[in-house]
């Protein structure tokens, strides 16, 4: 194997290598002494630090909504991926950009613990996978298994948000003991998968009918 590489293979690699992103991280390398003006090639054990240099000077977005959402308070300059997998909030995932959404617009509601009833143990463990990290507090409940009134009561005291996960494994006996009485801080999602269930709380936070978190809720 060689020991330098096309920088501009470098670049691809990296997801600098969009014709809008090359000449800013060219021109970030040179700056930090990594290259120079009219080199071409670059030795591999560079490859590290030029990647330090380019994620420390520029954010790489695909554009998507929950991107731009979750780079908001960040102050790289914006460059456009090389390829889907290239954007650095949502590596082309469609879960992981509506997870960026989601988190955001909970964050921005000061909302921090959320139930969740329903969905299949996979897809209850992805949730706990994509949010847990962002430091919410998460209680997933089995929408198939037994759960008594004041389960249920306790869980709505404690929640900022609860999310009653429809068209997969949830028992109407489950559903109706958090949908009774129609909580203002309940949310109904009724399709599968976690981009539905973000769809359906961005949805309910947006229609301003929860004033969430404390305070708001219905009686
Ligand atoms: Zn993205």
């Amino acid at each position: 194997m060689a020991d330098d590489v096309a920088i501009d293979t470098m670049l691809e690699r990296l997801g600098f290598g969009h014709p809008e992103a090359r000449g800013p991280a060219r021109a970030a390398l040179e700056e930090a002494g990594l290259t120079h003006a009219g080199k071409q090639r670059i030795h591999r054990a560079k490859e590290v630090s030029c990647e330090e240099t380019l994620r420390g000077r520029y954010a790489v977005s695909c554009g998507r909504s929950g991107c731009v959402a979750a780079l908001a308070g960040d102050s790289r300059p914006r460059l456009p991926p090389s390829g889907p997998s290239d954007c650095e909030v949502c590596r082309g995932s469609d879960n992981r950009a509506a997870t960026a959404e989601l988190l955001q617009a909970l964050a921005g509601r000061g909302v921090r613990k959320v139930v969740v009833v329903g969905g299949s143990p996979a897809a209850r463990e992805e949730i706990q996978r994509l949010l847990a990290p962002a430091g919410l507090k998460l209680r997933l409940v089995d929408g198939t298994a037994r759960r008594t009134g004041d389960q249920a009561r306790g869980d709505l005291a404690w929640a900022d948000l609860v999310v009653v996960w429809g068209g997969t494994e949830l028992d109407h006996k489950v559903s109706t003991l958090y949908t009774d009485g129609r909580p203002r801080h309940v949310v109904s999602a009724s399709r599968r998968g976690i981009a539905a269930v973000a769809d359906a709380v961005l949805r309910h936070l947006a229609g301003g009918s929860a004033r969430l978190p404390r305070g708001g809720r219905g009686a």
